[in-house]
């Protein structure tokens, strides 16, 4: 191998890994399905909004990209789509559990709708529950695997959001924790991100804010805003290799907000 190829093998970390990535038609999702792409993977988008993740597809490119229909919270679902990404690309590396939801709208204890705080809990909690629970289903007989939940800086403290959403990030953390004790003897590896606000639809409809708004609110660190691509930069790490020794872990991509601001979250 010449020094040029085998300088693209290193730069391309995740050259030959299979991963799923739910709620991968947006956002963070969308960001992280490109990057690992570029790092040579082959991703499976499972998403609910079908022309969005079409036209993701066909932007990174067919033999890259794929997408299956799947709502995160139907247990069929997510058993298709783990099986479609096995069936078409012979296992699964990297499970990123992705997708959620906030509220409509923030309202105090008194006021909380029942309904809307078991919506948020059952994208958020029992989404990320099934991806884990269906990649060790396909993870522990091959004895490895990276599994990752996007958790929030509102996994951190309390006040920042919506009490559903508090509770949800909280939640997916002790996912994690629980599941990285129990398959780090598998060789699989379980680990949260947890990001500041990301000016994606999800919090611009939240605070009903547009992108020139969002810019001035979220930056932090020496101005700049972070974007869904920073994310998926720390998502990158948690998936390859490079962190080979770093499960049951929290990491906070927040450019050191929530130590400064411990209430906002
Ligand atoms: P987004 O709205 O851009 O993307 C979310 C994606 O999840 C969408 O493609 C949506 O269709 C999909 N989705 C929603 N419900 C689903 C379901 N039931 N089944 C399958 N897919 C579903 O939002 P985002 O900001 O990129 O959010 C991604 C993750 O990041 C979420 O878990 C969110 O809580 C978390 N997060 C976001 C921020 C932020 O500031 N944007 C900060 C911290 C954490």
């Amino acid at each position: 191998m010449g020094s040029f190829s085998l300088l693209s093998a290193v730069a391309r970390r995740l050259e030959g890994k299979v991963a799923l990535i739910t709620g991968g038609a947006s956002g963070i999702g969308e960001a992280t399905a490109r990057l690992f792409c570029q790092h040579g993977a082959k991703v499976v988008i499972a998403d609910i909004q079908k022309d969005l993740a079409h036209s993701v597809c066909k932007d990174i490119g067919p033999t890259s990209a794929s997408f299956v229909h799947c709502n995160v919270t139907d247990e069929p679902h997510i058993e298709n789509a783990i099986n479609t990404t096995v069936a078409k690309y012979g296992k699964l590396d990297i499970m990123f559990n992705n997708a959620g939801i906030v509220e409509s709208a923030k309202s105090d204890i008194l006021e909380n709708d029942k309904a809307e705080f078991e919506r948020v809990m059952g994208v958020n909690v029992t989404g990320a529950f099934l991806g884990t629970k269906h990649a060790a289903r396909v993870m522990i007989p091959a004895r490895s695997g990276s599994i990752i939940t996007t958790a929030s800086v509102c996994s951190i403290n309390g006040g920042g959001a919506t009490h559903s959403y508090t509770c949800s990030k909280h939640a997916v953390v002790g996912l994690t924790k629980n599941t990285a004790v129990e398959l780090g003897r598998f060789g699989i590896r379980v680990n949260c991100v947890s990001p500041y606000l990301v000016a994606t639809p999800l919090v611009k409809n939240f605070f009903n804010i547009d992108d020139d708004e969002a810019a001035s609110v979220y930056s932090n660190l020496k101005g700049v805003v972070l974007k869904p691509e920073y994310v998926a930069e720390a998502v990158l790490y948690l998936g390859s290799d490079d962190s080979m020794y770093v499960s049951g872990h929290n990491l906070v991509v927040d450019g050191g907000y929530t130590i400064v601001n411990p209430a906002f979250c």
